[in-house]
């Protein structure tokens, strides 16, 4: 598969940086599941860790290697090969979830019963997300002259279960002077929750059934904008180096174009005015591999919250789809512990940031604080801003 799985050092930095293996006993962690196991392999040893599938597919380890040895994806192979080992209800559990798009049909089901979840080997404490939808109005003429034409990527998650949310960045986007196309038009996968469970063959045939049509309609952009974190690392990153395919416009986040937002637009955040409540931001695991922490603390504070502290773990532990396993219920929760138990020392979280609906969900359900993506948040305070300008319209006329 690749060339420098061999270059691995033992320094065991991955192995530090791995938030499953200081939760999970049964984890050998990343060097001896990645490169170690890889040259076993190699060497004809043809053994697999049935544990292998405790990793979270994260890529904290990948990105803290020194030497670019590709643990996590070493470890997608372990995953592949290990598959046999996996009992027969879990096989088609996972080749279900592996293809998010298909259970997006389903959107509108948000209940699933126990007997289905224990039947189907689900977790049975995980909360099944809710459909979001509601009439999202315009904010107005745009704040800057045209600035020309983006793609907004409608993830599966988002098209399925957050709808709300795609029309809330592409108002937000309008606001700033884009015009804006929601791409793909059809519900379907980019391939991350394909990679994350082990399944580097279907990953790389839904990334060649999406690249066709996500570069056509790029055609007339000048970049695809993002809203989670794990496709825009697949779509960026793993697409060009795993399926050779690339796109011809940039993909960039949805918080990289909200910092190029016209001034008046942080300025009029600003005029909100802040309360004493504090605001936690999560960066994903991806989102943290590909551009490190502390974007969404930037963003929050320029938006005019006062008082930001950024989560206090490495990875929340939702995985995709990890955390609805039944297996992954003990590690999923100790993963989200931390980040629990900041919100309950800090007492008075106002609302949590981060750029993934998987991973809201999570927190939202551990901490019981609203857990919503930043652009959700822009546009509440945007709209926060309008209904006071329009009250002090009111009392002046
Ligand atoms: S991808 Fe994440 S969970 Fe998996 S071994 Fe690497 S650091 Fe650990
Ligand atoms: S960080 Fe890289 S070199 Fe060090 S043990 Fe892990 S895989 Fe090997």
């Amino acid at each position: 598969m690749v060339a420098s799985w061999d270059a691995c050092l033992k320094c065991t930095l991955c192995v530090t940086q791995c938030p499953v293996v200081s939760v999970n006993g049964d984890f050998a962690g990343p060097k001896a599941l990645g490169p170690e196991w890889y040259r076993a392999w190699q060497g004809g040893r043809h053994e697999v860790s049935r544990h292998v599938q405790d990793c979270t597919f994260c890529q904290l380890c990948e990105a803290a290697c020194p030497v670019g040895v590709p643990v996590a994806h070493l470890i997608m192979e372990h995953k592949a090969r290990a598959a046999s080992q996996v009992g027969s209800r879990e096989r088609l559990r996972d080749a279900i979830l592996a293809r998010p798009h298909w259970v997006g049909r389903w959107s509108r089901v948000s209940r699933v019963p126990a007997v289905v979840r224990r039947f189907g080997r689900l977790s049975v404490s995980v909360r099944f997300p809710k459909r979001r939808w509601s009439r999202v109005p315009d904010l107005g003429e745009p704040l800057a002259p045209p600035r020309g034409t983006v793609g907004l990527f409608q993830d599966c998650y988002s098209q399925a279960y957050d709808p709300e949310l795609v029309a809330m960045a592409r108002a937000l986007l309008r606001l700033w002077g884009y015009t804006v196309i929601p791409v793909p038009q059809r519900l379907t996968c980019c391939g991350a929750a394909a990679s994350a469970a082990g399944r580097p063959a279907l990953a790389t045939s839904l990334a060649r059934r999406l690249w066709p049509e996500l570069n056509e309609a790029l055609s007339g952009c000048e970049a695809l904008v993002t809203l989670n974190a794990t496709c825009d690392g697949t779509l960026r990153e793993e697409w060009p180096l795993y399926a050779d395919l690339s796109l011809s416009r940039p993909v960039q986040p949805f918080d990289v174009i909200a910092a190029e937002a016209p001034p008046i637009f942080w300025e009029r955040l600003e005029s909100v005015g802040s309360g004493d409540g504090v605001w936690v931001t999560h960066t994903t695991c991806r989102g943290k591999v590909a551009r490190g922490d502390g974007h969404l603390t930037v963003l929050a504070l320029r938006a005019g919250y006062q008082t930001v502290v950024p989560a206090d773990a490495a990875c929340c532990g939702a995985g995709g789809s990890y955390a609805f396993k039944a297996e992954h219920e003990a590690t999923s929760e100790a993963l989200v512990a931390a980040l629990k138990r900041q919100v309950a020392e800090e007492g008075s979280v106002q609302g949590i940031m981060t750029d993934s609906g998987t991973c809201a969900l999570h927190i939202e359900d551990a901490t019981g604080v609203a857990t919503r993506h930043p652009a959700y948040w822009l546009y509440q305070r945007y709209g926060q801003y309008l209904t006071k300008k329009e009250a002090g319209d009111h009392e002046r006329t």
